[in-house]
């Protein structure tokens, strides 16, 4: 195990040892290549740089109580890659060469995963991008596929509490028919104006509204939303939300410890009713939400005891954490021991 300070590990990047890269040349991949180097050899006119052909992944390993290192979903990761290139033409990578790589990655890279009970995990970023030189718009016919991974720290360092997000009307993330469904970064380029907003406003992040009509609950930055109410857990039908893994996992469990699943749209009048709302990714798991504020009109929306997750939220955190590490059982096959 690498001499680490895990327990004040930030959500960032850290330099590890190894990282893998497959090229897609003459209408296939090439061999799984291994490195030790943090750069990438690129040509000028890459797609990736000029056109935004790039798409990615976010999941984490996590090291059990048994000392053993558990991938979370990741065939899940590797569908929504293939949607991701699929969407804006890119060769898509398959199933098999994705989960050869990620293993390989971690596996090169054990001492970086985090001890158990420190709340960190090592984040692996698959990352797919257009690396064949165009000048015109078009796909290219050459493609990058790489695997970097790094320790993170827990998300918030203040542990799971509830933080404030406003509701942005001045941009969009994503437009009806756009990318927003695609884990790709345009859409990440497009949030980062309305981000900044936010946080020069004291918070946490921005709540995205539908683009055509401004009336309902769209992606709440960089993660999904959802909000608890008469036992039901709701969460925001529309194709320009990206499909979160984190979120189908807790309406999963949601589902089995009694609660309702509804998936549609929701009107910014309907906050007011929620008695929990939280937003939801890999990254936080989930981000109880204290308040959200209308930039619009100051209208605040207020949640719960103002400091503490509420009950139906922490219940779900800890569930879905503890299937992760390993310290409940995994009813669902969610869990891969890499060995
Ligand atoms: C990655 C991402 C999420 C979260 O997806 P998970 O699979 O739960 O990590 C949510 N929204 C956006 C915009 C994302 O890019």
């Amino acid at each position: 195990m690498k001499n680490i300070d895990w327990k004040s590990l930030p959500f960032g990047y850290m330099k590890t040892d190894y990282n893998v890269r497959c090229y897609y040349r003459d209408g296939q991949w090439g061999e799984l290549e291994i490195s030790s180097s943090e750069y990438l050899n690129l040509h000028m006119a890459a797609t990736g740089l000029h056109y935004g052909q790039e798409a990615f992944e976010g999941m984490k390993a996590f090291r059990g109580k048994d000392d053993k290192i558990r991938l979370f979903r990741w065939r899940d990761n590797a569908l929504r890659m293939i949607q991701s290139a699929r969407g804006i033409l890119m060769a898509e990578v398959p199933e098999e060469l994705f989960y050869r790589a990620i293993t390989t990655a971690v596996r090169l890279n054990k001492k970086y995963v985090p001890p158990y009970g420190t709340g960190a995990s090592l984040y692996i970023r698959p990352l797919l991008f257009g690396s064949g030189a165009e000048v015109g718009v078009k796909p290219a016919s050459e493609y990058t596929f790489v695997v970097f991974v790094t320790p993170v720290g827990p998300y918030f360092k203040e542990g799971f509490k509830p933080v404030d997000m406003m509701i942005t009307r001045k941009h969009d993330r994503a437009a009806p028919q756009g990318t927003g469904h695609l884990k790709v970064g345009g859409n990440y380029a497009a949030s980062l104006q309305a981000l900044k907003e936010a946080h020069e406003g004291g918070f946490a992040s921005s709540l995205f509204l539908d683009a055509h009509e401004k009336k309902y609950i769209d992606e709440a930055g960089p993660a999904n939303f959802f909000g608890i109410k008469n036992n039901t857990y709701i969460t925001p039908d529309s194709h320009s939300i990206l499909p979160s893994i984190t979120n189908k996992s807790l309406q999963q469990i949601a589902r089995d410890k009694g609660l309702k699943i509804e998936l549609r749209h929701i009107p910014v009048e309907e906050l007011d009713t929620f008695e929990e709302a939280g937003a939801c990714g890999t990254a936080a798991v989930i981000s109880p939400i204290r308040s959200i504020t209308d930039e619009e009109t100051g209208k605040k929306y207020s949640y719960g005891t103002q400091d503490q997750p509420g009950p139906v939220s922490k219940d779900l955190y800890e569930t879905l954490v503890g299937i992760q590490t390993g310290d409940l059982a995994d009813p669902y096959g969610w869990v891969e021991l890499v060995d």
